[in-house]
């Protein structure tokens, strides 16, 4: 029986670090980190995220100023704002909170962004810089689902190099900035998706399978190499059979992977709650950047 890495526990840890140096800082700057929350319209699933976000961000420290728009605003108006929001002093991390409506073009707002104060690391500089290998990981700015991701590989303390991993999804939020850290760790790195062929052979050399396909239990127990680490970045709502319910479940059938992996996350308590600690670690890296500028300048 496998190993279940727990997201929520890792998370914590990570969040209480958090907390404590933002304590420090506050007491040598007088200063803490601010998070502006935009979420557009009232889709349940990002009222939830937002709300889950907001209350981890005062957990640790951070100041959280939250703009929810109407979901009819213009995307002339929504640029208006991240302008505004590019330029306040308080203002460390901005997140868009996705989707954003159709009539508004969610690359145009996320390229708007300040790259300084890109919380959630998607803007074009921040992907280019993680992928060149720029700056140390200190001060970069990086996709928390992956680095989220990345974290939990690290605390089970196995030596990454050279270990085959497949990750399966190449979206620009989750599959594509994972390869890349996998790389960065001198993983061997194959990058699957909708048109890969024999994409449960490719899965069997897997040292190391990432699932962020959208599918629910996709991958299935006789994909799974035997001793591999699973991470299951998938969340997909399921109705459950015979009852008038819905449950979470990931990309990975958990009960079959379970049996064949050495270690695997849960959905939910693995991916999810560490997607939120790395967003809150953005943006504590991005008010640090702000302090070592101002500091330097
Ligand atoms: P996308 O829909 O953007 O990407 C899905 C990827 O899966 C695509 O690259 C697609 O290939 C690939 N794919 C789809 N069908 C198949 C198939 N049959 N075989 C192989 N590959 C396939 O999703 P995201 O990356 O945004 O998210 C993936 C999952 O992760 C979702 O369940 C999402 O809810 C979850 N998620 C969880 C987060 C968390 O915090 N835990 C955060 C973000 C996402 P192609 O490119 O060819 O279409």
């Amino acid at each position: 029986m496998s190993k279940i890495i727990d997201g929520r526990l890792i998370a914590q840890k990570l969040k209480n670090n958090l907390k404590t140096e933002i304590s420090n800082l506050k007491k040598k700057y007088r200063e803490v980190p601010g998070l502006a929350v935009i979420q557009v319209g009232n889709v349940a699933a990002s009222s939830v995220y937002v709300k889950a976000k907001t209350k981890s961000a005062h957990e640790v420290g951070i100041n959280v100023i939250d703009h929810h728009l109407d979901e009819n605003i213009s995307e002339k108006n929504l640029i208006n704002l991240v302008k505004k929001l590019n330029n306040q002093i308080n203002v460390n991390g901005i997140l868009v909170q996705l989707p954003l409506p159709n009539h508004i073009n969610e690359q145009v707002i996320l390229d708007m962004i300040n790259p300084d104060k890109d919380a959630d690391g998607f803007h074009p500089l921040n992907v280019g810089k993680l992928s060149i290998n720029l700056f140390n990981d200190e001060n970069l700015l990086i996709p928390c689902t992956p680095y989220g991701c990345l974290l939990m590989l690290k605390s089970l303390n196995v030596d990454l190099e050279g270990k085959n991993a497949v990750v399966i999804g190449r979206s620009n939020i989750v599959g594509k900035p994972m390869a890349q850290l996998l790389l960065k760790e001198s993983c061997t790195v194959t990058i699957a998706h909708s048109k890969t062929k024999n994409l449960a052979e490719l899965c069997r050399n897997a040292d190391i399978l990432v699932a962020a396909v959208g599918r629910p239990e996709f991958v299935r127990g006789d994909w799974v190499n035997e001793g591999a680490i699973v991470i299951d970045v998938g969340i997909n709502r399921i109705e459950v059979k015979d009852e008038k319910k819905t449950k979470l479940v990931g990309d990975v059938n958990f009960s079959e992977g379970q049996l064949k992996a050495s270690a695997i996350t849960p959905v939910p308590g693995g991916v999810g709650p560490m997607t939120i600690a790395c967003l809150l670690r953005n943006t504590l890296t991005a008010f640090k950047n702000n302090l070592n500028y101002n500091k330097s300048g």
